[in-house]
């Protein structure tokens, strides 16, 4: 039986559920655990009303940290917002808290599983699920970029009138504004495309996936689709043993950033190392500093 609970039935772990629904995966049965119970048990009541209609015969429910015992995998998706005046690390360490408590919930309902996590910031968060799951570094994924990929292969996708799937372009390192695209690396079809958009016009197409989230939430106050179907793409992988080559934040020289990553049945079975020119190295080893930075400030 293939039970996903998810941590956190807000907007994230909402969109994400929706997008379970929505599609013909493997997945048995959703179990909504938030802090407002209220709230997870009419999210559920809510989402179980689509299966008349749905292509999926998932059962959802509200439930509680023991229903993590047999699960496959755990989203975290739960976590406070940023207060006007709240610095970025103090909202960190509100979350650390959180993040915290949710694993040693999780695990002692005797979880053996793989965590999803989506929280943000979210490579920190992984490495925070990391020190107090002590679960081995494979069994933890992070979101990562894998939406920034997703926002990045829209954009071309557009400009060059190809199709989605035929992009292979990644967004790569922090999930956050130090991330980076390894143009030597991307490809439409089998052409580079460094050789068809000119450099300045791949710096704006770089600078502009940045912004984007940033652009959502100055307009609706929030993201929730896109990463939905990110999360929903990634279980998928695993609950298909896919092998699936995806951007997501995995464990890179004693921290969690983004790298592709080929998840499957067991969670991460392979980090990709990425060949990148001198300027790439440059912009990951920004990415790795400031997450660095990050994780030597946190409060125990
Ligand atoms: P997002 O847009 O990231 O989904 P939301 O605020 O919509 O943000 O959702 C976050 C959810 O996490 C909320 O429903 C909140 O109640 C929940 N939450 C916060 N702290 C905890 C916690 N310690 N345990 C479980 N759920 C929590």
């Amino acid at each position: 039986m293939n039970k996903i609970v998810i941590v956190g039935s807000g907007n994230v772990g909402n969109s994400y559920a929706y997008s379970l629904l929505n599609q013909n995966t493997r997945v048995d049965e959703i179990i909504l655990i938030d802090l407002d119970s209220k709230k997870a048990l009419g999210n559920a009541m809510d989402l179980s009303h689509t299966l008349l209609f749905s292509t999926s015969k998932i059962k959802v429910k509200a439930g509680s940290y023991i229903d993590a015992k047999d699960a496959r995998i755990v989203v975290i998706a739960a976590g406070a917002n940023q207060k006007p005046n709240e610095t970025r690390l103090e909202l960190i360490n509100k979350n650390n808290i959180i993040i915290k408590q949710i694993v040693s919930k999780i695990l002692s309902s005797g979880f053996n599983g793989i965590f999803l996590v989506a929280t943000n910031p979210v490579d920190i968060m992984c490495y925070l699920v990391k020190k107090y799951s002590k679960f081995q570094s494979g069994k933890i994924i992070g979101s990562g970029t894998i939406l920034d990929t997703s926002r990045l292969a829209f954009l071309l996708s557009d400009k060059l009138n190809v199709d989605y799937s035929d992009i292979h372009a990644y967004v790569l390192g922090e999930h956050g504004d130090t991330s980076f695209i390894p143009w030597s690396n991307s490809k439409v079809g089998p052409i580079n495309i460094q050789d068809i958009i000119p450099k300045d016009e791949l710096n704006q197409i770089e600078n502009k996936v940045r912004r984007l989230a940033y652009k959502i939430i100055d307009l609706k106050g929030e993201t929730s689709y896109g990463i939905g179907v990110c999360l929903a793409k990634i279980t998928n992988a695993i609950l298909n043993d896919e092998n699936a080559v995806l951007p997501v934040s995995v464990l890179y020289d004693k921290m969690y950033l983004s790298m592709p990553a080929v998840i499957n049945k067991n969670g991460v079975k392979g980090v990709m190392k990425v060949k990148l020119t001198l300027e790439e190295k440059e912009k990951l080893e920004k990415s790795k500093n400031v997450l660095k930075q990050i994780i030597m400030n946190l409060e125990e």
